[in-house]
């Protein structure tokens, strides 16, 4: 077991390399992939850091180079690299999984290459974006964050850890300067994700996309940060646009001004989130009321969930005495 893991890592390194040595070395992943990365205003230094890399738009480039540097397929199944499927004689067919992306190979906290994210080019709206490798004995998505190699120190040095939504806001942001941040990547934010970063600090910082449904998704992942005891704050960006987009649009002052500036304590966003929605419906705010409160009820500490209790109440515009007994009734969770 040990061994088969010590055996994808061979081939996840090597497929690493591989795919930067296609990007920057051969005429296409130049013409195509580079100038892509460039194009979205990737340094140099920036594209090597990270690592990232070209896949060949043929239908097995890679799986063929590997092969015949002694990888086995065995191997390179495993770790999702290539498909191999039945051909119509019963012999056997492999593809490359990432035929034709861009590549952002996804590290461990220690640095390990543990599976890869790749981006198709331009906006084919008939593909996926974005495509991961598949869950493997070395790669469990719901236990990685992407950049966490890169950000670990900057994390502890801060005392403060961004989470953003895409590979490209970690990177744009860390050539920013903002080098403390990490992303769950698409999925949903999980509590070993979370439990990664509670090692090096206790305050997170989510930087939310630009659109009101990806907000309304997210108010979930916040509660589980919550209940880890963590602190949550909250920074939006304007209306389409991303944490990628607005750095590439603003000067480097200008995006830590501005994350300073706009960081807004949890509560305080999902307050105004939710009135906003609830508007002069009484219904609907009892019901925001009691979704504020549901989340105040996780956080562990019992004179935290008393402050927030009481700037609720004034946002609201509700007693304190009424939170409190909602509190109560719901929280059997915490003494
Ligand atoms: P880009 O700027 O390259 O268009 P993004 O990071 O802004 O990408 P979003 O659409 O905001 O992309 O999605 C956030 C993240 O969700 C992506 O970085 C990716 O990890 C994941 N994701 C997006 N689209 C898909 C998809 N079709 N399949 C799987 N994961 C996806
Ligand atoms: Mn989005
Ligand atoms: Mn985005
Ligand atoms: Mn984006």
């Amino acid at each position: 077991q040990a061994d088969e893991r010590e055996s994808m890592f061979l081939v996840t390194t090597y497929a690493q390399q591989y795919f930067e040595k296609v990007l920057w070395k051969t005429e296409t992943g130049k013409a195509i992939g580079l100038s892509y990365f460039k194009e979205r205003g990737f340094s140099d230094d920036t594209i090597r850091k990270f690592g990232l890399g070209y896949s060949p738009d043929q239908w097995e480039a890679f799986t063929k180079t590997a092969l015949g540097d002694g990888y086995k397929l065995e191997y390179l199944e495993k770790t999702g690299l290539t498909i191999v499927k039945d051909g119509v004689s019963g012999e056997k067919k492999t593809f490359d999984r990432f035929k034709g992306r861009v590549m952002f190979p996804i590290h461990s906290m220690s640095g390990r290459v543990l599976g890869f994210g790749g981006r198709i080019l331009g906006n084919d709206k008939k593909a996926a974006k974005y495509l991961n490798s598949p869950e493997s004995d070395i790669y469990h998505k719901s236990k990685v964050l992407y950049g966490i190699n890169f950000a670990k120190q900057a994390i502890a040095r801060e005392d403060n850890c961004y989470l953003v939504e895409g590979y490209t806001d970690v990177i744009q942001l860390y050539q920013s300067g903002v080098e403390n941040v990490v992303s769950s990547s698409g999925t949903a934010l999980t509590p070993e994700q979370i439990r990664l970063v509670n090692r090096l600090t206790r305050n997170i910082t989510v930087l939310f996309d630009g659109d009101a449904a990806g907000q309304r998704a997210s108010l979930r992942g916040i509660d589980l940060i919550l209940e880890q005891g963590m602190n949550v704050k909250v920074v939006t960006f304007p209306d389409g646009e991303d944490p990628d987009s607005f750095a590439r649009g603003h000067s480097d002052d200008e995006l830590k001004d501005y994350l300073k500036s706009e960081a807004k304590d949890f509560i305080q966003f999902k307050t105004s989130l939710l009135a906003k929605e609830a508007a002069n419906d009484p219904i609907k705010k009892a019901d925001t009321v009691r979704e504020i409160v549901q989340s105040i009820s996780r956080i562990p500490d019992r004179i935290q969930r008393e402050i927030y209790i009481q700037e609720c109440a004034s946002m609201m515009n509700i007693s304190e005495a009424v939170l409190f007994n909602t509190l109560a009734q719901m929280g059997k969770k915490h003494g």
